[in-house]
């Protein structure tokens, strides 16, 4: 597990993930489970989660993953695909589910994942690979290229972090520039619409069909009351609303 001070360390700008850095053949997994895709484009998607350790941000509001993203332990990509292969994934994979890598934040660990996707290719097993971020690092081409959709959530100031840190222009528009990226933004309160449109929607020309709105929650409760305010905003734009699965169903943020 990665301490709280190391935590700190990594959110001040004073330490990179590197200091939890694997060798080539090995990558840092949170948890590993097989669901359906629980937000956004692909929702209701049967897909096989790989959670990364690790974020560049800290988001407060609360980030549901935190405390995932903080335990987690090495796996070599050997281990990892014989856990997929025991639990039946594998075969999951064969039939048309999807592979989500998330976190944390999978983009700062392009590396070990484009060293996994390879082995995994290697080994015959193609599938359609989702990546989840927070928009604050760039795919590198190798990675890139065994990418079928990006889901790109930039924060917006209702997550807590400062806006040097969590929007990036350059990242964003390398983005826009991909047309397998979509946008989904979380959405706390109906005053967020205006910083979404000014900051985000407006200067990037995002077009609306590309926009994902998400209600802020942590209940089933929570996540019902906004869901009815957030669909009118989304209908009035023409953004798509994106359900939140693990809430809804499960009444659970992360492991479903
Ligand atoms: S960017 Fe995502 S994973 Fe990272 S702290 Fe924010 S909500 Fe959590």
């Amino acid at each position: 597990m990665v301490s709280n001070e190391n935590i700190l360390q990594m959110i001040q700008g004073k330490k990179t993930l590197e200091f939890f850095a694997p060798k080539s053949d090995e990558v840092w997994v949170s948890e590993t489970f097989y669901s359906v895709q629980g937000e956004g484009k692909y929702a209701g998607v049967p897909a096989v989660f790989l959670r990364t350790q690790g974020c560049n941000l800290l988001c407060r509001w609360p980030c549901d993953t935190i405390p995932v993203w903080k335990e987690g332990r090495l796996y070599s990509y050997e281990e990892l695909y014989k856990l997929w292969k025991r639990n039946e994934w594998v075969g999951s994979f064969e039939k048309g589910a999807h592979l989500v890598l998330t976190g944390g934040e999978p983009m700062e660990r392009q590396e070990e994942l484009t060293g996994f996707l390879t082995f995994l290719r290697d080994k015959g097993l193609g599938s359609f690979v989702e990546v989840e971020t927070n928009t604050t690092t760039s795919p590198k081409p190798s990675f890139d290229a065994f990418i079928q959709h990006y889901t790109c959530s930039p924060k917006l100031s209702n997550s807590g972090m400062p806006v040097g840190r969590r929007r990036r222009v350059e990242v964003i528009e390398n983005f826009i520039e991909n047309d397998r990226a979509v946008f989904k933004f979380v959405i706390d309160a109906r005053s967020d619409l205006k910083e979404l449109l000014d900051d985000y929607i407006e200067p990037f020309g995002i077009s609306p069909s590309r926009v994902y709105l998400m209600p802020e929650a942590t209940s089933e409760a929570e996540l019902r009351e906004k869901s009815i305010w957030l669909i009118e905003i989304c209908k009035a734009h023409s953004f798509n609303y994106s359900p939140r699965l693990q809430l809804s169903i499960w009444n659970r943020l992360t492991g479903v």
